[in-house]
């Protein structure tokens, strides 16, 4: 009997969970191929949602998606574990070893063996080597970095609270204002006004949210210099400062030192201004990668080494047609590996993968938490077209909409939805513990 082929997906995120998924339902409940998920964690959360985990408008309870009983469900294996290295020669993934909370040792160093392997671990904040970055600054990567954000936030939120002298002000600045950074500034004032709606004595002045951007204008990669400009009006009405040509250049214990020597004091900053690959993937076992330690792959996700090995989302550099790169983004996460699976499929039927990734702008949204959405849909048909508004918004949960679809299909995905919508009306709108 011919041996099962092993095709292995490091990664769950906005593009693993959907090729495992795939995959599973298509070759693995057939017997086709065994199919294993890694991830490091025992849960997905989609990552568009993190600045809601953030504030504690979105509940991990109930948001979040164990691997195991979804793999059960799937005709997918899971393994939980960190990759760390990648033996090539061998076929094999490395897992680091796992600990408990006591840092004794639950599972020791493992290699996975693979025929087809899809690295699909997204990204991290790229903090560009600036000085106290790393020490002083709170990230957007994971789920884990949004909990321990909530955690910082409704800590200081309770101790003024309590305090009927207020001090000064809560003083955040978030910087870089691409639509991470821009989305997490209204969600901190959504997030005052429902503590408010708690009881909690808050005044919407005591929260000072600075948004800072290097570029003249906010939203920088928005093509419509008009959408910066409405977003821009939006954020000050709520009450974001919004500072653009602003370069920081180094932060420390007080806040953030500008290039003109200008000090901005914080309690708190939060540091979006780009992504780059985890380090550990630059030049993994000798494959290509560029200079944010992204794989090098080709336009149907093969990496440009290893025919067996395909990189998809945002820690993949795709190249396409016009010269210009795949940029990292749930659409093109979802649509690679969507696509990938196709390609290992036809591997598997002994055939060339002949399918070949062309990045489409479908559009950009920004959604101003409850205040406001904005954006542009269709960019790449002649510059799109602007929506605002609930039109707006409904596109913009529709990308979500998809993402739960395609993983529990559309019976199980409209029911949760719908359960979704639900809990939102019936439960307290923010998570306090
Ligand atoms: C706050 C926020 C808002 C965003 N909003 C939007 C939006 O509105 N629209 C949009 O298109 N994009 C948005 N993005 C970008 C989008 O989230 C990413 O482009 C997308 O999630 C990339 O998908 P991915 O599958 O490559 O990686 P991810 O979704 O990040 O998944 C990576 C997975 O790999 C796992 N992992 C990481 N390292 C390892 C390891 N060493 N070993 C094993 N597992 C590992 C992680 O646990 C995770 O499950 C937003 C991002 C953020 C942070």
């Amino acid at each position: 009997m011919q041996k099962q082929a092993n095709i292995v997906i490091v990664g769950g995120g906005a593009g693993g969970m959907e090729i495992a998924t795939k995959l599973g339902k298509k070759v693995g409940k057939k017997g086709l191929a065994k199919v294993t998920l890694i991830d490091r964690a025992s849960y997905h959360i989609w990552k568009p949602l993190l600045h809601e985990v953030a504030t504690g408008a979105l509940d991990t309870g109930t948001d979040a998606l164990n691997y195991r009983s979804h793999a059960a469900g799937n005709g997918y294996h899971f393994q939980q574990g960190a990759m760390i290295g990648l033996d090539r020669e061998n076929k094999q993934v490395v897992l680091a070893p796992i600990n408990d909370d006591n840092g004794r040792e639950l599972l020791p160093e493992r290699k996975i063996d693979y025929d087809y392997l899809v690295i699909a671990i997204g990204s991290i904040a790229n903090d560009f080597g600036i000085e106290g970055v790393k020490e002083h600054c709170v990230f957007l990567d994971s789920t884990e970095d949004a909990m321990a954000i909530r955690e910082r936030l409704l800590n200081k939120f309770m101790r003024y609270a309590s305090n009927d002298q207020l001090e000064d002000q809560i003083k955040i600045a978030v910087v870089g204002a691409g639509a991470t950074g821009v989305e997490m500034s209204a969600e901190m004032h959504h997030a005052v006004q429902q503590l408010r709606g708690f009881g909690y004595k808050i005044d919407a002045s005591l929260l000072d949210v600075t948004l800072i951007e290097a570029d003249d204008r906010i939203l920088p990669k928005v093509e419509k210099p008009k959408i910066s400009e409405s977003v821009a009006r939006e954020l000050t009405k709520i009450g974001v400062n919004v500072m653009t040509n602003t370069r920081i250049v180094k932060v420390d214990k007080a806040g953030l030192t500008t290039d003109d020597g200008t000090v901005i004091p914080s309690d708190m900053v939060i540091w979006s201004t780009g992504i780059k690959a985890p380090d550990f993937l630059n030049n993994i076992g000798g494959l290509e990668s560029n200079r944010i330690n992204q794989v090098m792959v080709k336009q149907n996700m093969q990496t440009t080494l290893d025919d067996h090995i395909f990189a998809i989302g945002d820690c993949a550099a795709c190249p396409q047609p016009n010269g210009e790169w795949v940029p990292p983004r749930g659409q093109s996460a979802r649509q690679t590996a969507l696509m990938t699976a196709d390609n290992i499929m036809l591997m598997l039927k002994g055939e060339a993968p002949k399918h070949n990734y062309v990045y489409k702008d479908l559009g950009s949204l920004v959604n101003l938490s409850k205040f406001h959405t904005v954006g542009n849909l269709m960019s790449f048909m002649g510059g799109g077209v602007r929506v605002e508004g609930r039109i707006a918004r409904l596109v913009y949960t529709s990308l979500y909409r998809r993402h739960l679809i395609e993983i529990h299909g559309v019976f199980r995905g409209t029911l949760l939805m719908l359960a979704k919508g639900i809990g939102r009306i019936i439960h307290p709108h923010l998570k306090l513990h």
